[in-house]
């Protein structure tokens, strides 16, 4: 699962853009959240280098710009603490 988000930032590093703000569960190929909202109606950017399992590696410490993470993309996902590699959907491009 991927992460969807209504902002984003750039760490000092400059390698890629990290989600900040609402964060949701998404699924590349989809117009949704896994919650159900869609992405364009509620001005949500996509993440697909994200993965949404992996969120709080990524904001922990100096880094944490995600204001709130949806309750049911994480009731959805299994929760942010459990690395799930077997929810990867597929090989990167
Ligand atoms: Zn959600």
């Amino acid at each position: 699962m991927r992460t969807a988000a209504s902002g984003s930032w750039v760490p000092d590093d400059g390698v890629s853009r990290l989600p900040a703000g609402e964060v949701h569960a998404w699924e590349p190929g989809r117009n949704a959240t896994v919650c159900g909202v869609p992405l364009r109606r509620a001005g949500l950017a996509r993440f697909p280098h994200v993965e949404f399992s992996d969120l709080d590696a990524l904001t922990g410490g100096s880094g944490d710009r995600v204001r709130w993470t949806c309750p049911r993309c994480l009731a959805t996902t299994g929760g942010r603490r459990t690395l799930r590699r077997w929810t990867r959907t597929g090989p990167r491009p």
